[in-house]
């Protein structure tokens, strides 16, 4: 652990800045010791939040999506070999090597998560297209498609202090990849272990100049400054949240503003999970490890513990036997299960918070004035026991429901039947999470459908799944973080959900040469180029518009048979003249579909080596007319959209694949993805 005093520092306008003075002490959560010192008078956040605008907004918006993903890919891997330093710091939190794991390889993974998603997801663009272009007049002049440009401000990160690393970078993640400067504003009480990590990350000199800035102390003055197009993110307490979220500047500029707040998360016992389940076992495990992982301080931990009253009794023997013998200490010492608090003064605020628990419900195991410690010193460092407690008439009870004691503290109630277990659990008014551990089909549907529309996220615990469950409070990338009500309201991440909220969606009308023009994509109507087939140009010379009409194909009873033999696929709408005229579709036998997209390919591909590499799949195919015997096909080929890839020698294309018969009606419609080399002859 450290020992010596460090003098944290903002980063801002393009260099490290300290506040005035010699700042305030920042104490070590385990050691009471002074561990960093912190301060940010006379710092200018306005000249800050104008230099991320007038810097690191244009500089993001040069490139494109994927070029911002591999940059933040670069800077995860360098991240992922300085770790240690990180683990080393986050000593001084109070949190152990364990605990840290979530904070710090869990935000570095995060980062790369999202950098490796959006190159997957995302096309290699500036500007993003969303749903499907719109007919808006009959003759086809005249259509809509949804865009999203990125904002043209910062997004101001504002943290809470107990995931200092995950907490900056689940949040740098999705806006810099949607291509918005960032200013992050970490808790004073752990900003020593962001700040470090920023630093880090500045050093690598991959970021363009002003696209992260770090106020490292007190925000001082900066929401008074933000504007139309910034962006604040909060996560922290519901009453920081509420008061930030109605400062002056936000609601006279409308700026959007997302909240992660406190929740009571529930975890709920199925009826079926009885003591000697394997869903039992999980459920008190899950429990304990909620209870005590960062000692309890994380916004998704299980607060509420919801069993059948039958079994309450028997849980509430099984989790006080699990919390007794939960070694509390040093958190660099490894046998200690448990470490600090972040602060004595969060643990003030949490031991006040059991005092009113206390008033509608029962302590059943451990206590507010004893600590058994294998290591450290209970006056210095802010060591608690987990606390349990037993609420007996929880449908009248209040504070159990809302008073949020951020520490190694739960209760327990008991529900009559399945109705009720959800009614508790809604009784929070919104969640980040909550948990059931079932194993029966029925009570996870009259549960989670229960509980969905007050929660963020849901998790279903049972034996199938025990080894693979990634945990009742683990946020994750791909899936959305957040909730409404009392959670605050917000999404953050959710794969690419998360990137879009740093971006303006705008409805544009035009013709669709035009609206082509701006999304750089193939819009049904706009201009096409025929000249020489397709497949024969290199991403060098494709663009979007080049077609190909082909020749006219039969397709004979023989073709049909052929094919049904060959594949196998005798389904008798192919097969039995009758029994096709008895399905209301059908006239009369039917070719297969992907007889037709195979006779397509047949018709539309130039066959000789060239710089179409693979076909890797179709998108949104669809028959929309039977063809029977003797009809002609016919097949439109035009290239739709082009990918480059960033760090390849090719890229993919996406070809709008119309088929017709010989009365123009459309058969089949889809798109044909390709990856097209970038120069032909392939270089080397
Ligand atoms: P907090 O006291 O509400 O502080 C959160 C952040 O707001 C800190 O960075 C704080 O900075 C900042 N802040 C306070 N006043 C401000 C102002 N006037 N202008 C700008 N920023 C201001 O919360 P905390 O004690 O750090 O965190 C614990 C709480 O966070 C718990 O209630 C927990 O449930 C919640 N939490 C929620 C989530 C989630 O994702 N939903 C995640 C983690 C934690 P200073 O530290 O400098 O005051």
């Amino acid at each position: 652990m450290g020992t010596t005093a460090r003098r944290l520092e903002s980063y801002l306008e393009g260099a490290w800045r300290r506040g005035e003075g010699d700042g305030r002490p920042v104490l070590n959560a385990a050691t009471g010791d002074i561990h960093a010192l912190i301060g940010t008078e006379g710092l200018d956040f306005k000249a800050a939040l104008e230099w991320g605008r007038a810097k690191g907004g244009p500089a993001l918006r040069a490139m494109t999506i994927h070029e911002r993903a591999l940059m933040l890919k670069e800077v995860g891997l360098k991240l992922m070999d300085l770790k240690e330093e990180f683990y080393l710091e986050n000593f001084a939190t109070g949190a152990s090597r364990k605990d840290g794991w979530a904070d710090i390889d869990g935000g570095i993974g995060t980062l790369l998560t999202f950098a490796s998603k959006a190159r997957r997801e995302l096309p290699n663009t500036r500007v993003l297209t969303e749903g499907p272009v719109e007919a808006l007049s009959r003759d086809g002049s005249f259509v809509a498609q949804h865009i999203l440009t990125p904002l043209q401000g910062v997004a101001v990160h504002i943290n809470a202090f107990n995931f200092p690393v995950w907490g900056m970078l689940e949040k740098i993640a999705p806006s810099l990849i949607g291509g918005m400067p960032c200013l992050v504003k970490p808790a004073s009480q752990t900003a020593y272990l962001t700040e470090l990590v920023v630093r880090r990350i500045l050093e690598t000199g991959l970021l363009p100049d002003g696209a992260l800035q770090i106020v490292t102390g007190s925000a001082g003055d900066l929401l008074e400054h933000v504007i139309e197009q910034d962006v604040v993110t909060f996560t922290g307490s519901a009453s920081t949240g509420q008061m930030l979220k109605s400062s002056p500047a936000i609601l006279r500029n409308s700026v959007r503003f997302t909240m992660e707040a406190d929740s009571l998360n529930a975890s709920i016992l199925g009826a079926d999970a009885a003591p000697g389940t394997e869903e039992f076992d999980l459920f008190v495990k899950e429990a304990h490890r909620e209870m005590t992982v960062k000692a309890g301080q994380k916004c998704t931990a299980i607060r509420r513990i919801i069993v059948p009253k039958a079994h309450q009794d028997a849980v509430i023997e099984a989790l006080s036997a699990r919390l007794a013998q939960t070694p509390v200490g040093l958190p660099d010492d490894e046998a200690a299960r448990m470490g600090a608090l972040v602060s004595l003064k969060d643990r003030d605020d949490v031991r006040a918070k059991v005092s009113e628990l206390a008033k509608e419900a029962e302590i059943v195991s451990g206590s507010l004035d004893e600590v058994p410690l294998v290591s450290g010193d209970a006056d210095k460092g802010a060591f608690m026991a987990p606390v349990l407690l037993h609420c007996s008439n929880p449908m009248r009870a209040e504070a159990v429901h809302a008073v949020e004691a951020f520490g190694p503290v739960a209760t327990v109630m008991a529900y009559e039947d399945t109705g009720e277990a959800v009614a508790l659990a809604r009784m929070g008014r919104g969640s980040l999470v909550s948990s059931l551990f079932t194993n029966d089909g029925g009570v996870a549907q009259d549960v989670v459908t229960g509980l969905a529309p007050f929660h963020g996220r849901v998790l279903i615990g049972n034996r199938k799944s025990a080894k693979t469950s990634t945990g009742h409070g683990s946020p994750l990338a791909p899936l959305v973080h957040g909730g409404p009500g009392r959670a605050g309201g917000g999404e953050e991440m959710g794969g690419m959900r998360g990137v879009k909220h740093f971006m303006q969606r705008t409805a544009v009308q035009g013709t669709p040469d035009l609206l082509s023009a701006v999304t750089g994509q193939w819009v049904e109507g706009a201009s096409v180029r025929a000249d020489i087939h397709p497949f024969r140009k290199s991403l060098a010379d494709l663009r979007i518009g080049d077609q190909i009409v082909t020749r006219t194909r039969e397709v004979t009873l023989e073709d049909v048979e052929h094919f049904a033999e060959f594949t196998g696929d005798t389904f008798y709408a192919h097969m039995d003249s009758d029994a096709a005229r008895a399905n209301p579709f059908f006239d009369d036998r039917v070719a297969h579909g992907y007889l037709i997209a195979s006779f397509a390919a047949g018709l539309f591909v130039d066959p000789e080596p060239g710089p179409v590499l693979a076909n890797y799949g179709v998108d949104n195919l669809r028959f929309l007319t039977p063809v029977y015997f003797g009809d002609t096909l016919k097949v439109r080929l035009t290239c739709k959209e082009i990918n480059p890839r960033e760090n390849a020698g090719h890229g993919e294309v996406r070809w709008d694949c119309q088929v017709t018969n010989q009365k123009d009606e459309v058969v089949a419609q889809y798109d044909v993805l390709t990856m097209v080399a970038k120069t032909w002859p392939l270089a080397g």
